[in-house]
């Protein structure tokens, strides 16, 4: 399989000049960035692996203001980086050169709720933890969750197609996003903004930007249709002595839990490890080889009480799990969750994190961490495994004291042949950014490449979106 030679140069675009920033500042009043100190942060993405030196940051309020730019830019052959909440795990919020980045942190208005369909519409910036704070008062929920929850954006999760902890119950943004409305590279509004459910009116435009990393447009709204909130919350945390043991645990739960099985995740004592060492965390329950952390949501709380009741009873007498811990009120969910929502942070106190996000058939994703862990040997600080169980995604983590090419070499392009023995996928929901745009030829076929390299060619002809990210090098040489 073929990795893109990568290109370590600039591309031909215009350098920013005192017109530029004239023309800027005419549009944005106040909100045209160029202290270093202020664009600083807005350089540097959040696992603080890779920089970026633009000089200018832009903050608009208003899709007719990131119209304006764009339009702008593109005439001038200035280079853009989209920014949301900047806690893209691949690289891909941030500028790799002097890219001009346009944050939508400002656009952060919500535009409309329908209580009756459960249809939220906002401006792309909206931060999604108050999104679920603005739903929950009117008793619905995101459909979606991460770690990042507290940052990140909705147009930035949109532009990632994130995954998160709710997608086995709720499906990916695929499905939830019913409208986006988008900026493209020239300045034009296009506007997919749609609330409903059913459209079939020919290709599916707003699919294509799902996922698309800010290469194609900025999304500059969004409408997504959200669930209502359950009644009743449970959240499990178990042990298990063997991976294969978690994996008939899934099964069972999903057989006897059914409808009311909302999250189905993993880690293993790796992870708790470095929880314990890093963050203080304790361990609930006796030491383990791994860990499970399941959720219910339902709409009666007796009824989902009695098929948590009976689902832990078979999963004990049947010896798949060894010890586990059940919380039903909030503040006791909110510790048994951040146990698994804060193993990312816990890695980056352990040293530079390598990190790899994988889609396996279901059976295999823990192999990958023992193949890997003997073939590293004592080369690696720490090797840990943890992630969405329930959509065959693995988080696969190896961390170094500090940055370390030798260990980089004998990392890749391991993990991505391991991965593309099994038909995986060597981004499963972090998307391909910079750090790994140059591997997609592992998961992909050429052609399916190189028909991407078309689409972006048609809507940014002058290739001033994100450009460094997503595609593989190959296609812009
Ligand atoms: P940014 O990081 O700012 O940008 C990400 C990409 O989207 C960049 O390429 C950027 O150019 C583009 N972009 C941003 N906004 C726009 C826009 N309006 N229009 C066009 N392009 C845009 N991801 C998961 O899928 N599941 C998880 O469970 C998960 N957990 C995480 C936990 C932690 C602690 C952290 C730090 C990250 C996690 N992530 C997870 C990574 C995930 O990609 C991001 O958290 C989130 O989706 C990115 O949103 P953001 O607003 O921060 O976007």
């Amino acid at each position: 399989i073929q990795t893109a030679k990568p290109l370590w140069t600039r591309l031909p675009f215009c350098r920013v000049t005192e017109e530029d920033l004239a023309f800027f500042r005419k549009i944005l009043a106040g909100r045209t960035i160029v202290d270093p100190d202020l664009v600083e942060p807005s350089n540097v993405d959040w696992l603080k692996s890779v920089r970026g030196s633009s000089e200018v940051l832009l903050r608009p309020q208003t899709t007719e203001e990131v119209s304006q730019i764009l339009s702008y830019c593109n005439s001038r052959n200035l280079a853009v980086n989209p920014q949301g909440g900047n806690t893209g795990l691949v690289g891909g919020s941030v500028p790799v050169y002097d890219e001009i980045i346009l944050s939508t942190s400002l656009m952060n208005k919500i535009l409309d709720f329908d209580s009756i369909s459960g249809v939220l519409t906002c401006q792309a910036g909206c931060v999604l933890e108050n999104l679920s704070f603005y739903l929950e008062e009117r008793d619905y929920i995101m459909p979606l969750d991460l770690g990042a929850k507290g940052s990140c954006q909705i147009g930035g999760n949109v532009a990632t197609n994130a995954g998160g902890l709710r997608l086995l119950r709720y499906g990916s943004l695929h499905g939830t996003v019913l409208g986006l409305e988008l900026v493209l590279a020239d300045g034009q509004v296009l506007d997919c903004l749609s609330t409903l459910r059913k459209d079939n009116t020919g290709y599916d435009l707003k699919q294509l930007f799902i996922g698309s990393e800010g290469t194609l447009g900025v999304i500059t709204a969004v409408s997504v249709l959200c669930p209502r909130k359950p009644k009743s919350v449970n959240v499990v945390f178990l042990g298990c002595e063997t991976f294969e043991q978690l994996l008939k645990t899934f099964q069972l739960c999903k057989g006897m839990l059914g409808e009311i099985l909302s999250a189905f995740e993993f880690l293993d004592s790796e992870c708790m490890r470095l929880l314990n060492t890093h963050l203080k965390l304790p361990n609930p329950i006796s030491d383990c080889p791994f860990y499970i952390v399941i959720e219910t949501s339902g709409s009666d709380p007796t009824h989902d009480a009695q098929k948590l009741h009976n689902f832990l009873e078979e999963a004990m007498t049947s010896s798949l799990v060894s010890d586990g811990t059940v919380a039903t009120e909030e503040a006791k969910i909110k510790a048994l969750w951040s146990l698994r929502e804060r193993v990312t942070e816990a890695l980056t106190h352990d040293g530079f994190t390598y990190k790899y996000d994988i889609s396996l058939p279901v059976e295999r994703i823990y192999q990958l961490v023992t193949d890997m862990r003997k073939h590293l040997g004592n080369r690696a600080k720490s090797v840990v495994g943890y992630g969405h169980v329930g959509d065959g995604n693995l988080h696969l983590n190896v961390t170094s004291p500090s940055k370390d090419p030798a260990l980089l070499a004998a990392i890749e392009p391991f993990v991505y042949e391991w991965t593309a023995s099994c038909r995986g996928s060597i981004s499963a929901e972090h998307g391909l950014g910079l750090k790994k745009r140059n591997y997609i030829y592992y998961s992909k076929q050429s052609q399916a490449v190189a028909l991407m390299g078309n689409i972006k060619a048609m809507l940014d002809p002058k290739g001033i979106l994100n450009p460094y990210k997503t595609l593989p090098d190959n296609l812009k040489q």
